[in-house]
C-alpha cells in the first residue's frame, strides 16, 4: 500500500521545474502527486526516450533520442496528469554551451542538420567556421539536435 502523503512529503523538496518531464505534463507537483510510476509510458513510447527519472517518476532523456509529439504517452496514461493535444507539450528549448566544436573553431553542423523546424542555422563569420545560432522561437523542445552533438553541449530545458 503506497502512503500517497508520505511520497508528497518526500517527492515536494526535489521538483526542479526547469527539468523537462514529459510532454503535456506542465503541474509538475500534480505529476508526482498523480504517477503511480506504473511504467506504461515508458513501454508506450516510439523513440524510448521515457526512462525511469529521480524516485523512479518517468522523464524524457534526449542522450537516446528525440520526442515525435506522437501523443501515445498521454493516450495509454491511466491517470489525469497529461493535458489535452491540442495544447503546447511543452515549453522546453535548446540551449547550446561553450563547448560546441565550431566555438572551438572545428567544423560540425550536425546539428542544424538534426533539426526539423530548422531552429539552428549556420552563420558564417570570417576567420573560423560557422558558429550554430539557435532561434528560440522556432525550437519546440523536440531534442533531435541533443543526441546528434558529438561533445554534449546542447541541452534542453523549460524555460
Ligand atoms: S509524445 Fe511520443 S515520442 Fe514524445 S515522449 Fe510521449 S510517447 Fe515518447
Ligand atoms: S530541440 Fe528540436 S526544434 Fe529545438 S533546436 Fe533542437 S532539434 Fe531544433
Ligand atoms: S552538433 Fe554540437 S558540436 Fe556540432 S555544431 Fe551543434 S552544438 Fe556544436
Amino acid at each position: 500500500m503506497v502512503d500517497i502523503a508520505k511520497r508528497r512529503f518526500f517527492t515536494r523538496k526535489k521538483i526542479d521545474t526547469s527539468q523537462v518531464k514529459l510532454p503535456w505534463v506542465n503541474n509538475l507537483q500534480q505529476f508526482t502527486d498523480l504517477c503511480t510510476r506504473c511504467g506504461k509510458c515508458e513501454e508506450a513510447c516510439e523513440t524510448r526516450i521515457i526512462q525511469k527519472g529521480d524516485g523512479g517518476y518517468p522523464s524524457v532523456d534526449f542522450t537516446i533520442d528525440e520526442c515525435t509529439f506522437c501523443y501515445k504517452c498521454a493516450e495509454i496514461c491511466p491517470e489525469p496528469i497529461f493535458n489535452s493535444a491540442d495544447t503546447e507539450p511543452w515549453s522546453a528549448k535548446a540551449g547550446i554551451s561553450d563547448t560546441c566544436l565550431a566555438n572551438n573553431n572545428v567544423e560540425c553542423r550536425s546539428c542544424g542538420d538534426s533539426c526539423e523546424t530548422m531552429a539552428i542555422t549556420f552563420k558564417l563569420r570570417a576567420g573560423g567556421v560557422a558558429l550554430p545560432q539557435l532561434e528560440l522561437a522556432d525550437c519546440n523542445g523536440c531534442g533531435a539536435c541533443v543526441s546528434t552533438c558529438p561533445t554534449s553541449s546542447i541541452s534542453v530545458s523549460n524555460v
